[in-house]
């Protein structure tokens, strides 16, 4: 951090604190917010917007928060970010055996510790839930598939900074093809973004990006994603010289998910997919904080392409 940055992680400093409670409502745990009336009715226009821009072909689907502990295992997630990951866990057993484990809470004691894994996680991305759901569909048909996804997600990355939560909302426009398919998509949506960002008069750069992944592995996995560019995000900054949140992500996952899940793109070669990813909670918080609290008072140009 230079001398000249504001210190994102101390409260105190933090630049965007006299915004944060005409938006959010704390719940009791960090990064997990009660949204209000009008950063829902910015975000209700930010997600009209985004309607507007998907792709007649695109099937739309909408995801639970939850989804299949097993899929989520075989996509690979555990050898990226376990660290990230959330898994719902229950009280097992007999009516004895739960009742014993309620009881102890009511004496003082600790009733989580009889929980058990259940066959669910809580959603990391919007995308996973749908290669399984696509590969049980058969071969793909010609020219691919452009599907438009959502889910609130989970990350288990708890901070006090309103660009960071553990509960959010992801927007995904998926295309799954062949190589070209995934890269005249992807160059597309990088064009689309820039000229998103700047319709909401929001100042951004796009620049190649490597994921958090976990551990010391974790990092060679980074420096190959890297190398291959498959990732590139729209970052923005919140305030002046704050350091750019990466509010989209444009992501070329190459045979992966094709072959962990056999979609077959034409013979048998395995399809290649990609996605773009609107960190919807993010676009939203960047207009109120780089537009501030009144929506009546943005730019021109932002009011319009939100139809406030
Ligand atoms: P990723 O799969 O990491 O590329 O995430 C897709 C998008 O989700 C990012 O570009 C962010 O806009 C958003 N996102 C990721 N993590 C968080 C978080 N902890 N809080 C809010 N938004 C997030
Ligand atoms: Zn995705």
């Amino acid at each position: 951090m230079s001398a000249s940055q504001v210190d994102q992680t101390d409260p105190s400093q933090d630049p965007l604190a006299g915004i944060a409670p005409a938006l959010f409502l704390g719940l009791g745990s960090d990064g997990v917010y009660a949204r209000t009336t009008l950063y829902e009715q910015v975000f209700g226009r930010l997600v009209a917007l985004v309607d507007r821009l998907r792709d007649a072909r695109a099937e739309v689907l909408r995801f639970p928060p939850v989804m299949n502990r097993r899929q989520l295992e075989r996509s690979g997630y555990l050898k990226s970010f376990p660290n990230l990951l959330g898994c719902v866990c229950v009280l097992h057993g007999s009516e004895a055996a739960i009742r014993a484990a309620a009881d102890r809470h009511e004496s003082g004691g600790d009733w989580t510790t009889s929980l058990a894994a259940a066959d669910l996680v809580l959603t990391p991305a919007a995308c996973y839930p749908l290669y399984p759901l696509v590969a049980a569909r058969g071969a793909l048909p010609a020219g691919g598939l452009v599907f438009d996804v959502a889910a609130d997600c989970f990350r288990r990355e708890p901070s006090r900074s309103l660009d960071r939560l553990q509960s959010f909302r992801m927007r995904e426009f998926v295309r799954i093809g062949s190589p070209e398919d995934i890269t005249t998509f992807r160059e597309g949506w990088i064009q689309r973004a820039r000229d998103l960002a700047g319709e909401l008069a929001l100042p951004y750069s796009v620049d190649i990006a490597n994921d958090p992944f976990f551990g010391r592995v974790g990092q060679v996995m980074a420096v190959s994603q890297l190398q291959q560019a498959l990732k590139f995000e729209l970052l923005i900054p919140y305030y002046e010289r704050a350091k750019p949140t990466a509010c989209m992500s444009f992501n070329y996952h190459r045979e992966h998910f094709g072959q962990v899940w056999g979609i077959k793109a034409s013979g048998e070669a395995p399809a290649h997919t990609g996605c773009v990813a609107f960190g919807m909670d993010r676009l939203t918080v960047a207009l109120f904080a780089n537009h501030g609290v009144d929506p009546g008072r943005w730019p021109a140009s932002a009011r319009r392409a939100l139809e406030l």
